[in-house]
């Protein structure tokens, strides 16, 4: 607060009467979520004893100071609601309807399916862009000691989706207040990312059909870049990951007599061996391909020939042709041995996450509009290795995921889905005016009309 109100103190005036909304809207759901009977003075009563804490929660980096047309303190106690409540996917229950009330406060159309949709309307013109958060947590023990950890023990936002959550929620916030644009902006909540099928519910709940847009973007927060430093590619961001599982159908035998048998574990070791070649003599160099064997199971005993082995294991890949084919060759390579030892053999490949490809022209809209929030931006980063559920939605209409820096200091630096993890308060109003300036860009009011917000 002495920050702001004694430089900047048409910021905190803007901010705080914004807050206020705000505050209502996220603080009456936060009353329901705990079972608190309330009413309209309880709920300005809470919001005014959370204006204690922003006293000193506000002492951020200078970029906050911004004037984003809101509140950075409400969108850092939201996140902290969202943490201490962390709810695992498809089970978004309380995040799904803490989120449904904010958008409603806001005056947004809203519709709740498997997750939630906001839509904001503006002007007349028939253009609509999709900006998409995830809302599930991971099956992790929080490790941090701060003071708005996880109270689901066993849940926690490990991954960020609190912030993801929080800076769309910032945006709708802004761009609700200060509907400079001509289109549509529809708000996309999903579930279940982590598991890699939030996105593809939604899909087949009809919401393209529902709600047509023409492009759509997603952030996620990358841990250890410089805060704010946002980065992406057009083509393959994210990679697909594939999961597999080998049965060989041997016969099992005593360990002394192996000719009276057929044995599974000798079998799965030629398998393992040839599956490697898929990489190194199948694949081109480079192409960015990991096969894994991560599980070898058999029913052999010390003096028993197992007749039955199991090979599980883990595919990445980077571009969906070679996905497909060392699907294609882990059969071929897999039944090819077993046919050479006389065992049936069962080879079953299920892809979880496809690859994530941006869009061209979504992207340099993504570079565009960060170089003009003034963010540090690399166009052309590197892939990343993970794999993100958003890539359907990038099947479906050209969009763009883009990675933006956690900052590299204490939690913010630590791996996504590790315990002592925690998503950047710093980075949420970078976020939210990130996403505003993307709308402002995507759908622009016709020439003539663009003086109405000077
Ligand atoms: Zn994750
Ligand atoms: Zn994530």
């Amino acid at each position: 607060m002495m920050i702001l109100s004694k430089t900047t103190p048409r910021s905190t005036e803007i901010l705080t009467n914004f807050a206020e909304i705000f505050l209502c809207a996220a603080s009456r759901n936060l009353l329901q979520t705990y079972g608190i009977k309330h009413n309209l003075s309880q709920c300005e009563l809470y919001c005014r004893s959370l204006s204690q804490e922003h006293e000193i929660r506000i002492a951020l980096p200078p970029i906050i100071a911004k004037d984003v047309g809101m509140k950075t303190i409400d969108l850092i106690t939201l996140r902290r609601d969202f943490h201490r409540a962390p709810e695992l996917g498809f089970a978004e229950n309380l995040t799904k309807a803490r989120i449904a009330a904010i958008l409603t406060e806001l005056g947004l159309e809203v519709f709740e399916g498997v997750g939630v949709v906001g839509l904001l309307k503006q002007g007349s013109g028939n253009r609509a862009i999709g900006l998409r958060a995830d809302m599930d947590a991971l099956p992790i023990f929080e490790t941090s000691t701060h003071d708005y950890v996880s109270q689901n023990p066993g849940a926690m936002h490990a991954c960020g989706h609190d912030g993801h959550m929080t800076m769309l929620l910032g945006a709708a916030a802004i761009l609700a207040k200060d509907p400079d644009f001509d289109g549509t902006v529809v708000f996309l909540f999903q579930p279940n990312e982590e598991h890699g099928l939030g996105a593809q519910a939604m899909l087949d709940e009809g919401i393209l059909e529902r709600f047509p847009i023409q492009e759509v973007y997603a952030i996620h927060n990358l841990p250890g870049a410089p805060l704010g430093q946002v980065s992406t590619r057009t083509g393959q961001i994210c990679s697909s990951e594939s999961l597999f599982e080998i049965i060989i159908e041997g016969q099992g035998g005593h360990a002394s007599m192996p000719q009276m048998g057929r044995d599974a574990i000798t079998i799965g070791a030629e398998i393992v061996q040839a599956l490697q070649t898929i990489v190194s003599r199948k694949l081109a160099p480079g192409a960015g391909v990991v096969v894994s064997v991560t599980e070898f199971i058999t029913n052999g005993q010390r003096n028993v020939l197992p007749g039955q082995a199991t090979l599980k294991g883990d595919v990445r890949a980077r571009m969906p042709q070679d996905r497909e084919a060392v699907a294609k060759l882990m059969k071929q390579i897999s039944e090819g041995i077993a046919a050479a030892h006389g065992v049936s053999i069962s080879v079953a490949f299920n892809t979880e996450f496809i690859e994530t490809i941006n869009a061209s022209g979504p992207t340099e809209a993504v570079v565009e509009a960060a170089g003009a929030q003034g963010l540090e931006t690399i166009p052309n980063r590197e892939p990343m290795s993970f794999s993100e559920d958003f890539a359907h939605f990038c099947q479906a209409v050209p969009g763009c995921l883009l990675l933006v820096g956690n900052g590299q200091e204490g939690p913010y630096g630590q791996p996504l889905h590790a315990s002592n993890y925690d998503f950047n308060d710093a980075l949420l109003p970078i976020g939210a005016a990130f996403w505003a300036q993307l709308v402002r860009d995507r759908l622009a009011k016709p020439a003539g009309e663009q003086g109405d917000n000077v």
